[in-house]
């Protein structure tokens, strides 16, 4: 079996009516909404097909060298292939997240076809399933941000079956310097603690949005409400910045969806700083990547809770670790219901829980009934 084409398949539709995962109001989201997405096809010429998307990241120029590296070779040397991609990312200089991205999504792809032609789901060729059902926590990305109503959106969540929610505490950079922001950001993460109690997992993400001396003030006054982690106080060039805030907080912290490869996440973990790293099956070098991340990690025992941009491939990886290793995956509310538009099987969480998919490979299968318009564009050959 030789890889023939790479393809791009762009896909357009129009969405109406709320997400179903979304147990709260969110005027934004149930408005009808132009939806378009992304798919890398890896085509053979036995005639299997791998496919994964929506990818992150869809410029041509990013894929196209590593596109072209794959024609003409067997789709399951994946540990060569992997290596000459990342490699030929290097070689030019470049490294950047993009790259990064379209290495990803076309080891991902891989994978799908490798199950494919296995016969079997993705996570069953990782040595999985570990378990039967996954949990996963709700990131709240939609709604309101108020902290005089995030109560409310917090119970609804809980009574939705989430045993764990993560909330955002920034907008854009510096944004604590702005007026009145510090304080309404330790206010809405009070105002949630209280709203579900003290024996509930609760998780704050900053998206590298602070600088260090508010972080530190922030992190100390955090503590006080026992979160499950604090995520991302610094962006992730500023190790130094987050080994000052775990010296002098004691703060449990979450950081990776910005540290692409084990080689970007190695100095945080020498350093002691991480409880949980969050490196992504999109981001940092595909499913074939993160199960060395987890064995890295696990060294150093460290959990592994990739970012969730996209369950299709971070589900399968999660399926095939010890819960020990990969304990829950993260769920963009909102997100996760639309990235899947044109999926006949949508993977959502009920009750707070995800399931598998069954089918050969990731489980990505186009709903053509939602398609409005789509492009295919040839990468290689
Ligand atoms: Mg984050």
């Amino acid at each position: 079996m030789k890889i023939e084409k790479v393809e791009f398949v762009q896909l357009s539709g129009t969405r109406t009516g709320p997400c179903p995962d979304v147990p709260f109001d969110h005027p934004d989201l149930a408005k009808t909404r132009k939806l378009t997405a992304c798919y890398v096809r890896i085509t053979t010429d036995t005639g299997l097909v791998g496919l994964y998307g929506p990818v992150f990241g869809n410029e041509t120029n990013h894929f196209i060298p590593l596109a072209r590296l794959l024609i003409g070779r067997d789709p399951l040397q994946g540990e060569m292939l992997w290596n000459e991609m990342f490699r030929r990312i290097f070689r030019f200089g470049h490294k950047n997240q993009y790259d990064l991205s379209a290495l990803s999504a076309l080891d991902n792809a891989l994978w799908d076809l490798r199950g494919k032609h296995a016969g079997m789901p993705v996570y069953r060729l990782l040595g999985g399933p570990s378990r039967e059902k996954i949990r996963a926590y709700a990131t709240v990305m939609c709604g309101s941000w108020d902290p005089a109503k995030v109560a409310e959106q917090a119970i609804a969540l809980r009574n939705a079956g989430f045993t764990a929610q993560k909330w955002m505490l920034q907008k854009w950079p510096l944004w604590t310097q702005r007026p009145g922001e510090y304080t309404r950001c330790l206010t809405l993460a009070q105002n949630v603690r209280k709203a579900l109690g003290e024996n509930y997992d609760l998780m704050f993400d900053a998206v590298m949005s602070w600088d260090l001396t508010d972080a530190l003030r922030l992190s100390r006054e955090l503590a006080k409400l026992n979160p499950l982690w604090l995520e991302e106080p610094l962006p992730s060039t500023q190790l130094d910045g987050f080994k000052r805030i775990k010296r002098e907080t004691g703060i449990t912290m979450a950081a990776g969806e910005h540290l692409y490869t084990r080689w970007e996440l190695k100095p945080f973990l020498d350093a002691e700083v991480l409880d949980y790293a969050q490196c992504d099956t999109d981001w940092s070098g595909g499913i074939t990547e993160l199960t060395k991340i987890c064995a890295l990690a696990e060294t150093y025992g460290v959990k592994v809770i990739p970012h969730g941009s996209n369950i299709m491939s971070t589900l399968h990886l999660i399926a095939s670790q010890p819960d020990w290793v990969c304990p829950m995956q993260e769920y963009l509310l909102g997100a996760v219901s639309d990235s899947q538009y044109f999926h006949k099987q949508p993977v959502l969480a009920v009750g707070g829980f995800l399931t598998f998919p069954t089918a050969p490979g990731l489980g990505i299968e186009i709903d053509e009934s939602k398609v409005e318009s789509s492009e295919t564009i040839c990468l290689a050959p």
